[in-house]
């Protein structure tokens, strides 16, 4: 098991100290090394993915990632943007398909937002397309135009392959869950969505199991919010994904709570929370760990097939839930409150309760 560690920028270094803690009690095995990305990496090796970083990935098995970005990067060119780093790793790796599970802990009914009777039971995974769409297009940048206004300007962008090889991602994650995809798109206004619609409607028929259908992104907004459970495994492209995920995670709560993994063809993927490096609330051992430990949860079960250990991991979060920990994104009334590193502790010691 070799694990590249890459704890990136603000609270990412926090929440993956954390989630090494608890890799050293299910896989004590496992080799890990670390290296900087995003603002960590411009400051060892003045560019956001240095070349020792995209090595050592390529050489791993998985990678343990935890998140990227500075405040205020509005002025920051985008070749020195933390971010660049993460969409550039993504892209050398071909991780193109991205598993977002939102899934509502009982235990934190009372943290979401929405009543409980539309959360309850909610269990859905978004598998966001990672490596086209506007995010890469060319052309893209700024010009001006004849009025001699500025423009900037992106290009949606998706060929037939790429589509192909997210939706059939999506359609085999379905096999493993409720046999349910929705493909999101904005077929009605955007050709690169009218084609999207195309292929997944030609892969469906390969999968007779999984039922398919279609919603227009505006749609699949409003139903996300109103009747979040009736959706089980929901395919899109990056950037409406990038949107929906971020909508689906309040449903359960807090962002602090979702992992996600980043597939490509092969079983190395990147494991890491949905969150990002959260600059406001940095260096101040407050920022949730739990969705970084269960993106190692799910490195375990994906990249190494290590389903026990995953369920371990899992059951211990679910064990400190109910033991009233709570970091204060997630506080509620009459809890622990804890802070990051007492959370990671406290996953520990139920881990080692289960060994007992
Ligand atoms: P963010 O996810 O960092 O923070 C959004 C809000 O959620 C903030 O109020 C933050 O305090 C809170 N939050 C996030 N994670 C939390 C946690 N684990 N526990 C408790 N509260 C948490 O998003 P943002 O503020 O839009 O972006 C901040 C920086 O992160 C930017 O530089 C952005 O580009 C970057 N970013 C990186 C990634 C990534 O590395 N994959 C993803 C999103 C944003």
């Amino acid at each position: 098991m070799k694990i590249a560690v890459m704890p990136g920028d603000g609270i990412g270094t926090e929440v993956v100290a954390q989630a090494l803690k608890v890799l050293r009690i299910v896989a004590p095995h496992a080799e890990t090394q670390e290296a900087p990305i995003g603002e960590a990496g411009i400051q060892a090796h003045g560019v956001p993915l240095p070349a020792p970083t995209l090595e050592l990935a390529r050489k791993a098995d998985a990678i343990l990632f935890g998140s990227v970005g500075v405040a205020d990067e509005a002025d920051i060119p985008r070749e020195r943007r933390p971010g660049t780093g993460l969409l550039q790793l993504r892209e050398a790796l071909t991780l193109y398909a991205n598993f977002r599970p939102a899934y509502m802990f009982p235990e934190l009914i009372g943290a979401s937002t929405l009543r409980p009777e539309v959360v309850d039971g909610l269990d859905l995974v978004i598998v966001r397309e990672l490596n086209g769409d506007a995010y890469f297009g060319q052309p893209r940048g700024f010009e001006t135009n004849q009025a001699g206004e500025r423009v900037g300007f992106n290009t949606m962008r998706y060929s037939e392959s790429e589509v192909e090889r997210v939706a059939r991602a999506a359609f085999e994650c379905a096999r493993r869950r409720s046999r349910k995809v929705c493909s999101v798109d904005k077929a009605n206004v955007l050709e690169a969505s009218q084609l999207w619609r195309e292929v997944v409607t030609r892969v469906g028929p390969d999968y007779p199991d999984v039922e398919l259908s279609h919603l227009f992104v505006d749609a699949a907004a409003m139903m996300l919010m109103r009747r979040p459970k009736q959706f089980d495994v929901i395919v899109t492209g990056n950037l409406f994904g990038d949107i929906l995920s971020d909508a689906a995670a309040m449903l359960t709560g807090s962002i602090g709570m979702l992992p996600s993994a980043s597939l490509g063809y092969n079983r190395k993927g990147l494991y890491e929370p949905v969150h990002g490096s959260a600059p406001d609330i940095a260096g101040k051992d407050i920022a949730n760990p739990l969705a970084a430990i269960l993106s190692l949860a799910m490195m375990l079960r994906e990249s190494f097939e290590m389903e026990d250990a995953a369920r371990r991991v899992e059951q211990a979060v679910r064990a400190v839930l109910a033991a009233g920990y709570r970091t204060a994104d997630i506080h509620q009334e009459g809890m622990r409150s804890v802070g990051t590193r007492d959370m990671g502790d406290a996953v520990v010691e139920a881990l080692r309760k289960q060994a007992a």
